[in-house]
């Protein structure tokens, strides 16, 4: 089997180590003979979307989302709706998350989002939010805990045709106010946390990987059991600096 990845933007899109999310899930592939194959798709580059089953984008700053905003949603737009309408998977942290919406309003200046989701993004007036956080998500095989550290000055607001990633435990969320962290809907999922997400909630990291593989083969496969001893150490850590 195969693992069809492509980045999006990884220069451009990677705050708080959000690559480690990449090799994380390489590693998780490649010890159960699954194989990883990467590509990545920078600025004015397009993409055939039947040629890949995982997007992935990564946060970043505010001027680093100024850059690529506006030239995604001209290279790059049609190709991720086509592959997340086919059911692709698409996995997009705090500032690539904010993206996903109808737009990121900095003041007066509007950044266009994807529109794959109804979601709305403002740099609030109040001070960041900042800090560990973890929140308590169901993706259908019941609740689980996702614990990681957010960073972000943007408040997101999930319009009535969107679902929250999770409820939050501890932490600021989407805004610091309604008590919802990140987006899901399918395949897609958007969320402020950093840590890298991924190495410290390993089982999201499958649950990814199992999608992405399903897309492909028609099946979902049943993933081999992986020691994770280190990444249950890092999930209670998270978790705890969180709920302390
Ligand atoms: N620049 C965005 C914000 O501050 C996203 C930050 C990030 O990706 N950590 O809201």
């Amino acid at each position: 089997m195969e693992l069809r990845f492509l980045a999006l933007y990884p220069e451009q899109m990677n705050i708080y180590a959000d690559r480690g999310n990449v090799v994380f899930l390489r590693r998780r592939c490649e010890w159960r003979g699954i194989e990883f194959s990467y590509a990545a798709a920078g600025p004015g580059e397009r993409f055939d979307p039947d040629a890949h089953d995982f997007l992935y984008l990564g946060g970043g700053q505010d001027r680093d989302q100024r850059a690529v905003a506006a030239d995604m949603v001209a290279s790059k737009r049609d190709a991720i709706a086509s592959a997340v309408e086919d059911d692709a998977v698409i996995l997009a942290v705090c500032g690539g998350y904010q993206l996903l919406g109808h737009s990121y309003q900095l003041g007066e200046e509007r950044l266009p989002g994807l529109g794959l989701v109804d979601l709305e993004t403002t740099r609030g007036e109040g001070s960041r939010l900042i800090g560990n956080i973890a929140i308590e998500v169901d993706l259908g095989e019941g609740p689980r805990t996702v614990a990681g550290f957010e960073n972000h000055g943007g408040r997101t607001h999930l319009g009535p045709g969107a679902e929250p990633l999770g409820r939050v435990l501890k932490g600021h969320g989407n805004n610091g106010e309604d008590g919802f962290e990140g987006v899901h809907r399918g395949n897609l999922i958007g969320t402020y946390l950093h840590g890298p997400l991924l190495p410290k909630n390993a089982w999201l990291a499958d649950w990814l990987i199992g999608r992405a593989l399903e897309r492909r083969y028609g099946t979902r496969p049943e993933l081999a059991p992986l020691d994770d001893e280190m990444e249950q150490a890092a999930h209670d850590s998270a978790r705890r600096a969180a709920l302390a």
